[in-house]
């Protein structure tokens, strides 16, 4: 399959008009073939204005018809074969099984949003029927149902280029709410996203479905991303990245003339705490298990373990000293951009201006290869140093040493929001991670005890989200199937006759859909 460096508007590869860019392979900083060039203010209007057009019709597709254009683009996707995994794996420096696994992820999440919408409980139909004879005044009929909110813009991060890009969780969820997508294309991997743009676009077509369902644009600079956000057509976006990056969008949602939701998840750094039972019982193997889960996949992942919070004492000293001598032996691996790579090396060189190093792994022998590196400050300095807090892209780690469970609290009310905290403890510790553990749920969208935050499974109660600035809004998750009601909105139907009621609120319940009857939740 040849790549043609064109973007996508429904139907119609169109070459943009910006300056030309490439993507880089990390591994070898050499360019990879074609060129690509971002579009202007005419695309993002062919778009925005297709997305429109298709928007009342797509919105009302069957749930059976919506739930298996899902599943035909996962089908598409699988039918690109390997030279998708090649391309995302030149693109991004990623191994190729682990890209494999985050296609059957990305296949198998789409493949979940179907059978959510087949369910059909996202409509959350509430029914509270008339009641003429009620004194003092009757009751009329009342009936709720979910309706997609409008045109979605999609911005992808870099680090999942398949399950957080084109066809990613945003995507997925935003086209079984019934939201038409435009993608504006992560600038780092734009050969995979032109492949999924394009096998989006092919089940688009076999679904016969409107063309302005899908489009996928590229951009040369921050513009066109800008614009399309700026668009009257656009109700709502979905973004995963960096946290200036989320607050770009933000703004720009918000100084609109009509104001939309952005759902930005940004930055977190998923504090780990190692309570002291725990700690003296197996302090040697969570020393281990933390070198691991920080090391994964150059430690690029947003629910990477950047920060561990312990009671000072000898059982602290012997985890990080046998944390330090694992990850000494780590060696430095390829991150997924030189931009990404420059801004690892940025942030862990300031951590460490502030913070004594541990511990550092083994040195690069390639380009954009980022060594791992473990930091250890006071709880004192931790509290009275807000660089210490700062998000650090990449396999490095701050360990705070507190005095006292006191002031484990003190550093916990101290953080900001976070997607993750994780809990490691033992009977003895109960009593201690009770009195933290309000704090954790006002600070973070996923409470684990004994394990690691990376891995994120897709399913029904999955909270990917979290306070500011993990997200932008943390009522919400973009991870699990709850991420579709980011795009929905309750509609209420008062006194109207059964002819004109959308099937979802008929009297005879044709969907079998299990209402909120008059109160009662029908089997
Ligand atoms: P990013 O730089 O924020 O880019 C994400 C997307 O937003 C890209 O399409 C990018 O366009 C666009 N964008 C960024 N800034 C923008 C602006 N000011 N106006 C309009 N569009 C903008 O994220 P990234 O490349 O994936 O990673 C960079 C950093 O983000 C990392 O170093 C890390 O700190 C953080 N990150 C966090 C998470 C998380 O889940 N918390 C995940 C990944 C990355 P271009 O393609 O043109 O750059």
């Amino acid at each position: 399959m040849t790549l043609t460096g064109q973007m996508l508007i429904g139907q119609h590869p169109l070459r943009g008009s910006g300056t030309a860019f490439r993507a880089i392979n990390p591994a070898t900083d050499t360019p990879l073939e074609p060129a690509y060039a971002g579009g202007d203010a005419a695309h993002v209007e062919q778009a925005c204005a297709l997305a429109w057009a298709a928007f009342d019709t797509y919105r009302e597709t069957s749930l059976m018809a919506r739930a298996a254009f899902l599943e035909a683009i996962a089908e598409q996707i699988e039918a690109l074969g390997d030279v998708l995994i090649e391309r995302a794996a030149a693109e991004t420096g990623l191994p190729r099984p682990r890209l494999q696994g985050e296609r059957g992820r990305t296949c198998a999440q789409l493949r979940t949003f179907a059978r959510t919408v087949r369910a059909g409980e996202w409509l959350d139909v509430r029914v509270d029927s008339a009641q003429p004879e009620r004194e003092p005044l009757p009751r009329p009929d009342l009936r709720q149902r979910h309706i997609a909110l409008g045109p979605v813009a999609v911005f992808g991060a870099s680090n999942f280029p398949l399950a957080f890009s084109v066809a990613g969780g945003d995507t997925a969820s935003a086209l079984a709410a019934g939201c038409p997508v435009i993608v504006k294309a992560h600038n780092a991997h734009p050969g995979t996203s032109e492949l999924v743009g394009r096998a989006i676009a092919r089940a688009v077509a076999a679904c016969s479905l409107p063309e302005g369902v899908f489009s996928l644009l590229y951009d040369s600079g921050y513009d066109l991303g800008i614009a399309l956000v700026g668009d009257s057509r656009i109700k709502a976006v979905g973004f995963t990245g960096s946290r200036s990056g989320g607050m770009a969008l933000c703004r720009a949602a918000q100084a609109r003339p009509e104001p939309i939701p952005v759902y930005a998840e940004m930055s977190s750094i998923n504090p780990v705490y190692l309570f002291p039972a725990a700690l003296a019982a197996r302090g040697d193997a969570l020393a281990q298990g933390f070198v691991a889960s920080l090391t994964q996949g150059a430690g690029q992942f947003c629910t990477n373990p950047g920060l561990v919070v312990a009671i000072q004492g000898p059982a602290l000293q012997r985890f990080v000293q046998v944390a330090s001598d694992s990850l000494q032996h780590c060696a430095a691996q390829t991150m997924l951009s030189p931009g990404i790579f420059q801004a690892y090396q940025r942030g862990a060189s300031a951590l460490a201006d502030h913070a004594e190093v541990a511990a550092t792994g083994k040195a690069a022998q390639g380009p954009n290869q980022g060594q791992a590196r473990l930091c250890v400050t006071q709880a004192d300095a931790f509290l009275a140093n807000p660089a210490l807090q700062a998000e650090v892209f990449g396999a490095t780690s701050l360990v705070i040493a507190c005095t006292d469970s006191a002031q484990v609290r003190q550093v916990s009310e101290h953080l900001e929001g976070q997607l993750t905290a994780t809990l490691h403890l033992d009977e003895a510790d109960l009593a201690d991670a009770r009195s933290v553990l309000p704090l954790l749920e006002r600070r973070a969208g996923r409470l684990l005890v004994n394990g690691w935050p990376t891995g994120v499974e897709v399913c029904d109660a999955m909270v990917h989200g979290g306070p500011f600035p993990a997200t932008s809004d943390s009522r919400t998750t973009s991870v699990g199937t709850a991420a579709i009601q980011r795009f929905l909105r309750p509609v209420c139907y008062q006194d109207f006759p059964d002819a004109l009621l959308p099937a979802a609120l008929r009297h005879d319940n044709p969907l079998l859909l299990r209402r909120l009857l008059d109160g009662q939740r029908e089997a």
